[in-house]
């Protein structure tokens, strides 16, 4: 297949561009790079496989060709990101959204949104399957990114139902690997630059809130089988292990060896107390479900981490 990815050079669109490359699809990379960076997509610039146009897909996207697939991953991902991007996130999650399906119609494409767990807000159902509705304040620091991909996945099933168009939505929950950037502000990468960098660990609240981390080959194993042999229905793709903030802080200072302590700061506006996928659509539906333990995943982002420049 021919398959436009979206936010191509970022964390998930890279490792998504390098696992579709290896199953021989043929790839169209997009980026802004407002968020992303190149040295994500160095190794596959040359392949003969492989396209990357530089483009805002929030104001309109041109693909000359055939195209089988559109993958939608641009946006900004991160908390600190979408606070400083407000608008731009909810634009690529609105009018970016409009514009790949609008692409994937007339190519008579497969369409793919990546949504995310934060459509379920700061939960009152735990732990989250696709059927419930989420908790989300939209008018807060977060509702630009929770709310653009709430309407996202509003978009995708107004262009399924009335176009008949072909799509899948997958609620990405949190995922790191290498290509995090070390600057992204996430719990996993500042935990293990601050780790490598001798610094205190930031946690922010008392460190009991908590989260399931996937590592990246998981996810993007799982969003491949839901592209490929998966339904319209939204479905969850993440690891089903919860950690607290406090427990990952202790296993990054055990796997690092680090001299760091830990320190509080204070909880950011609206932070969901805890997060855990619900996966069992996953698993009947694509036979999928996470291998890689989060020690493991752990000790490979530390390397990566070991290896690249820190800021
Ligand atoms: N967090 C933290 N210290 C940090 C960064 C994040 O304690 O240096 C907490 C954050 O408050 C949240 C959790 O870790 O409860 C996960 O945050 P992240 O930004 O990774 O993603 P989120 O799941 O909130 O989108």
């Amino acid at each position: 297949m021919r398959i436009v990815v979206t936010g191509a050079a970022g964390f998930l669109g890279s490792h998504l561009t390098d696992a579709l490359l290896e199953g021989d699809h043929d790839v169209v990379g997009i980026d802004n790079l407002i968020t992303g960076s190149l040295s994500n997509i160095e190794h596959i610039r040359e392949h003969p496989r492989f396209m990357f146009l530089q483009r805002d897909v929030s104001t309109y996207i041109a693909v000359d060709g055939p195209v089988d697939g559109v993958m939608h991953f641009a946006s900004p991902a991160s908390p600190i990101d979408y606070l400083q991007l407000p608008i731009q996130t909810l634009k690529v999650g609105s009018l970016g959204t409009h514009n790949c399906l609008g692409l994937a119609k007339a190519k008579g494409a497969r369409f793919l949104l990546a949504s995310t767990s934060e459509v379920y807000g700061d939960p009152q159902v735990h732990p989250q399957p696709e059927s419930y509705w989420g908790h989300v304040n939209p008018i807060g620091p977060r509702g630009v990114y929770d709310e653009a991909k709430r309407f996202a996945e509003a978009m995708t099933m107004a262009y399924h139902r009335y176009h008949g168009l072909d799509t899948r939505i997958v609620r990405i929950f949190n995922t790191y690997g290498p290509r995090m950037r070390a600057s992204d502000g996430r719990v996993v990468s500042n935990f293990i630059v601050q780790a490598l960098k001798g610094e205190p660990l930031t946690i922010y609240g008392e460190g009991n809130q908590s989260r399931s981390f996937c590592y990246v080959d998981d996810e993007i194993e799982g969003i491949v089988r839901l592209f490929e042999r998966g339904d319209e229905a939204p479905t969850n793709i993440g690891n089903p292990h919860e950690f607290t903030v406090r427990e990952l802080a202790d296993i990054v200072v055990r796997l690092t060896g680090t001299a760091s302590q830990v320190t509080f700061e204070s909880l950011p506006v609206d932070d969901p107390k805890q997060r855990r996928p619900d996966i069992s659509r996953a698993k009947s539906l694509l036979d999928w479900e996470p291998t890689v333990s989060l020690e493991e995943g752990l000790l490979k982002t530390i390397d990566y981490f070991r290896r690249i420049q820190l800021p």
